[in-house]
């Protein structure tokens, strides 16, 4: 196996792919090289900066250099000793309309010249498309890579198996299902610049999620032409694992100065947010008026370090499980990688599924948004499949959350407990305390201590969507429990009347008594008496 996973977060992962020029980390950034107009030599992208890798374009260099790089070797050319992807040219036959070479000619190209990494002679899908053309994107792709494993030669070479079908989701679908039965090492998918430019993240977060559940999960996966910090850790987190950036280059001949939160013009800043060696020792005032070859080199080289800064904070968000917050922090940087973020919801099942759950840290729970990480999803499906209401229960006592945790031992809990006992002591019948809280919705008293529940930060005051969720996972609890009585301790502050209104639905519902006495914070020796003599009675019931 050339793909070896080491750590896992949501569904980024941290791997190890090997290739016949040395193992390389993921998640892995590929800088575009262009060798006739490459403001950062090769050897410094690996001296300098780290990049264990580089992508170039075998059509391009077969066009321009021909037999120059098959006699001097990919290496040797591109003076880089780190593993070397190459791109087939298919994008640009997406650009410029047909290439004036065939899969025969380029496979045996790449192979020639020592590709690591190389792919197959594809065809885009690109953006405006209809599905009939569409169609006929996947289906020569497909053709081809079938054609492709009667092509090869060599043994040593990873071949990427591209997945086509654009926004067309359902090809998409057969796209990936289809490629992912070939022996590919490596899968891309092509995300149209049409995409990128116009920010409709979400569309792409249905693109790869649609790859990402039909494609072989032990192989890594490609995201063409993607490749800016800022949508970074979303994409790593929906499960890409290799990126190509030509942007840094691209972007430096445009003074364009990236940022994780986005691009800025260079001419309209008047500081620099960064501290890397190339902005801490200068202004943009001065970088504007260096000569134009020396600033595109200055912003080509800032935005390599902004790239692998944000890589490198992606990858400790994997090992610390943190990778949920590391997304939510980026995607409010834009209106559109929060509408992105938002979109992941549709594919919350499969993301818990494959995520881990069980953490070292807790979690920091901000808003509604938030309930769409595969802990809170994870949760909900563990206790309606897994745990079952005790029987023989004849009051179900719902108390509110409390500032600290885990709840049942935290202050404002201690006198419902004593009174509790006191019933208790009675030996009147059974209850079963739950908790209601944000985000988890219902907790069991005895299960109150187990990871995450009593291991998060909640932003309060809650916002209505939240309250809404924990309000129906109470009813819904209601309706499981063989309670005969449901007794509500209603903090109206913290929940409004939501969870109140549903519990009395629930209970209407099932034909069981509802009582609701209202506290926030401490119960008073009023409410504690009136508690004390509703459980007596219902219990003797
Ligand atoms: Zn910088």
């Amino acid at each position: 196996m050339s793909f070896e996973i080491k750590e896992k977060d949501l569904l980024g992962r941290i791997g190890k792919l090997k290739t016949k020029s040395g193992t390389v980390e993921t998640p892995l950034l590929f800088p575009v090289i262009n060798p006739s107009i490459q403001p950062v030599p090769t050897r410094r992208l690996k001296e300098h900066f780290g990049f264990e890798a580089v992508i170039t374009n075998a059509y391009i260099l077969k066009k321009r250099y021909g037999d120059i790089v098959t006699e001097q070797g990919l290496h040797g050319f591109l003076d880089f000793d780190g593993a070397v992807m190459t791109d087939s040219g298919a994008y640009q036959i997406l650009v410029y309309g047909g290439v004036e070479v065939n899969q025969a000619e380029i496979v045996d190209y790449q192979e020639r010249i020592g590709s690591d990494i190389a792919t197959m002679l594809d065809i885009p899908t690109g953006w405006h498309v209809r599905k009939d053309s569409a169609k006929v994107t996947v289906a020569e792709t497909l053709k081809r890579a079938k054609a492709l494993f009667k092509l090869k030669t060599r043994q040593d070479i990873l071949w990427v198996g591209p997945v086509q079908g654009g926004r067309h989701l359902d090809l998409v679908q057969k796209s990936a299902k289809a490629m992912g039965k070939l022996p590919f090492q490596i899968h891309a998918l092509g995300s149209p610049t049409e995409v990128m430019e116009g920010y409709r993240y979400d569309v792409l977060v249905d693109m790869i999620m649609t790859a990402k559940m039909n494609l072989p999960l032990n192989r890594p996966l490609h995201l063409f032409g993607a490749g800016h910090p800022h949508m970074l850790a979303l994409a790593v987190a929906l499960g890409c694992d290799l990126f190509d950036s030509a942007a840094y280059a691209l972007y430096a001949r445009e003074n364009r100065y990236m940022t994780e939160n986005g691009t800025w013009r260079l001419n309209e800043m008047d500081y620099f947010p960064c501290q890397c060696p190339k902005c801490a020792s200068s202004t943009p005032k001065a970088v504007l008026e260096m000569l134009d070859k020396e600033r595109e080199v200055f912003l080509a080289e800032h935005n390599l370090h902004v790239c692998v800064a944000e890589l490198k904070r992606v990858k400790q968000a994997i090992r610390d499980g943190r990778l949920w917050e590391h997304v939510e922090m980026r995607a409010h940087a834009h209106p559109a990688l929060l509408s992105a973020l938002k979109r992941v919801t549709e594919y919350e099942d499969f993301i818990e599924k494959f995520s881990p759950t069980a953490k070292q840290s807790g979690l920091f729970f901000f808003d509604y948004v938030g309930l769409s990480r595969p802990e809170v999803v994870h949760y909900r499906k563990r206790l309606q499949e897994r745990y079952r209401p005790p029987e023989d229960v004849k009051i179900l006592l719902l108390l509110p959350q409390t500032r600290t945790k885990p709840f049942h031992k935290a202050e404002e809990f201690k006198k419902v407990r004593q009174t509790i006992s006191r019933v208790q002591n009675d030996k009147l019948g059974c209850m079963h305390i739950c908790f209601y809280a944000a985000p988890f919705g219902v907790i069991p008293l005895e299960l109150d201590e187990v990871y995450p529940l009593s291991q998060h930060e909640v932003a309060q005051p809650l916002d209505q969507e939240v309250i809404d969720y924990v309000a129906s996972q109470v009813a819904a609890y209601i309706h499981r429990s063989p309670c005969k009585a449901v007794v509500l301790l209603h903090d109206q502050k913290t929940w409004g009347a939501t969870v109140k209104k549903q519990c009395r639905t629930a209970c209407t519902k099932k034909s069981v008594a509802f009582e609701c006495l209202g506290v926030h914070g401490e119960a008073s020796k009023e409410i504690l008496t009136r508690l004390e003599m509703i459980l007596k009675k219902n219990l003797s019931e």
